[in-house]
């Protein structure tokens, strides 16, 4: 039996809505006669009830009626279900889980990675990951269990009644859902992966016994979910709630807060392992929230992104940073690049690679002197048409590019090699404590193998301690950044900081050593 005649079967209760509707029907025909014996028995009452009430209440349930018809008729070929729908699906399971002393749980779905451009390789190719994730969710689910296409990259699960849904039965479902979704799924000859996240409400903790209750309650854990990092899966709680409406706040205060520059660049130096000199900055996002102080990205981001103002947030960095590098060739310093991390979402817009020229036109800069920041994990969508012209067009004009968070997706060797990367950032996690761990300093040195293979600098990201830099030094990866240097700064702060490094590092070398800096 297949999972969309399961859904159907699912659906049976369609069935006994229409023959419910047939026996009204009859009923109907009978109500002029049941009507006038009414009136000539002088029950006025009943007459009222047969004339105006009963048949305002057929009227409903026929428009519910028809909204069920079209739920089950989307169900079946894959477009996604209006909210409303959805509500009157869960509360029909809500209304069998009284009946049968049993409960339910609902989860949100949603999915990362899909191809964002039309044409060959866009939209088509996301409509058939869909179908084909959804199709996987379904072949892990039970019989009964409903699942919907809720939007363009959502799917909605509503668990049939079932005597548990503590979270130990939540979170195994979750595990199997994940695991049959992080399996690559193969479209037109290409291996491709997407992620998860996850929110979930079961019947107990929802704010109230109703389908809008219930999918609101997983929407905002999904919410709280996408605040984190890949894979997340949250369960929904009250605190939720509070967490949600406050970003729902926030969201409404980014336009006011790009506008006026209380969202700007800080500036966290990249230096030479051996001799401390200065490589480069990296522009991080910061918040100076009037009321709030001083936010960090993880807080706000996803609000930037849900407001649909990320690829402004990206051109004020990038302008702020160009500033900052006219400055500091003012001062005298010598920063040779400003990184800059670029998102998805701005990777994706057609006119990026034409902006961020004009900018560094602009304000007079090589653009070899700005590195853009890409995740490992874009560079596995080398089929989108849309980054890759933006990437490639980006590299003819002479911009650098970083593989960020390099070790935690899958770039393979081809990647590198043909994307151009000038220089990859390994992630803090092969870093944090690589000094007493054999295994992260074997996987340390075979990716130095395989950067100096392909002529590619490697940088250690967050390097905290002394022990990790030495190490690091030895692994004879070139570059570092992290606490051990400096946290990230306001641009004001990075002249003297700057200024007291040069005269730190040019005045003995040795001793510079000794005392454990960098
Ligand atoms: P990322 O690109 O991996 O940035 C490095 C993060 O590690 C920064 O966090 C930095 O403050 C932190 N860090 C640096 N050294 C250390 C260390 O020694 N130890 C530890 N534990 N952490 C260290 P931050 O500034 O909170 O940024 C978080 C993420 O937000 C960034 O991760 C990046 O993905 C994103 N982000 C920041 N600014 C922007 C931006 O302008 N645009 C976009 N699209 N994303 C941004
Ligand atoms: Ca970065
Ligand atoms: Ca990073």
């Amino acid at each position: 039996m297949s999972k969309v005649d399961k859904a159907r079967a699912g659906d049976r209760p369609l069935l006994n809505r229409l023959s419910d509707l047939g026996s009204r029907i009859d009923w109907m025909m009978l109500f002029p006669v049941l009507t006038a014996c009414a009136w000539l028995l002088g029950q006025d009452a009943v007459a009222m009830v047969l004339v105006v009430i009963l048949p305002a209440f057929l009227a409903l349930q026929g428009r519910q009626r028809d909204a069920y018809l079209r739920h089950v008729a989307d169900i079946v070929d894959g477009r996604p279900l209006q909210k409303s729908s959805l509500h009157m699906t869960i509360d029909d399971v809500l209304v069998d889980c009284a009946r049968r002393d049993r409960t339910t749980a609902v989860m949100q779905i949603q999915i990362e990675d899909l191809p964002v451009t039309d044409g060959d390789w866009g939209s088509d190719v996301a409509q058939t990951l869909m179908d084909r994730v959804t199709q996987r969710i379904a072949a892990v689910m039970r019989g009964q269990d409903r699942i919907i296409r809720s939007g363009d990259a959502c799917v909605t699960v509503v668990l049939n009644p079932t005597r548990r849904t503590d979270l130990d039965v939540v979170m195994n479902i979750v595990d199997r859902v994940q695991i049959a979704i992080a399996e690559p799924i193969s479209v037109d000859g290409r291996a491709l992966r997407v992620r998860s996240r996850i929110g979930i409400c079961s019947e107990a903790m929802a704010p109230s016994r109703s389908g809008a209750a219930l999918l609101a309650a997983a929407d905002c854990a999904l919410r709280v979910a996408m605040r984190h990092g890949d894979d997340a899966v949250r369960v929904f709680n009250q605190d939720m709630q509070t967490q949600v409406e406050f970003d729902h706040k926030l969201a409404t205060q980014i336009d006011d807060a790009l506008d006026t520059g209380q969202i700007r660049p800080w500036f966290q130096p990249q230096v030479h392992t051996v001799t401390g000199h200065i490589t480069g900055f990296e522009a991080l996002a910061r918040w100076h929230h009037p009321e709030l102080g001083l936010l960090l990205p993880d807080r706000f981001l996803p609000c930037v992104q849900s407001a649909g103002r990320i690829v402004d947030m990206g051109d004020v960095i990038l302008r702020q940073s160009l500033k900052a590098l006219v400055a500091w060739d003012q001062a005298g310093l010598s920063v040779p690049s400003v990184g800059i991390n670029l998102s998805l979402e701005e990777l994706s817009d057609p006119r990026l690679a034409e902006q961020l020229i004009w900018q560094v036109d602009h304000h007079n800069i090589a653009p070899s002197r700005i590195a853009i920041e890409i995740l490992e994990t874009v560079t596995l969508r080398d089929g989108d048409e849309t980054v890759m012209r933006n990437i490639e067009q980006m590299r003819k004009a002479g911009f650098r590019l970083d593989l960020d968070d390099f070790g935690t997706g899958a770039a393979s060797i081809s990647h590198i090699a043909r994307f151009g990367v000038h220089r990859i950032k390994l992630d803090r996690s092969f870093v944090r404590g690589i000094d007493t761990d054999e295994a992260k300093r074997r996987m340390v040195a075979a990716i130095r193998c395989l950067a100096d293979a392909l002529d590619v600098i490697i940088l250690a990201e967050g390097v905290e301690t002394e022990a990790e830099r030495e190490t690091l030094a030895a692994l004879g990866c070139q570059q570092l950044q992290g606490f051990i240097v400096a946290r990230p700064m306001p641009f004001d702060d990075t002249i003297p900081w700057a200024l007291a490094r040069r005269h730190a590092t040019t005045k003995d070398p040795r001793d510079r050593q000794a005392r454990g800096s960098v």
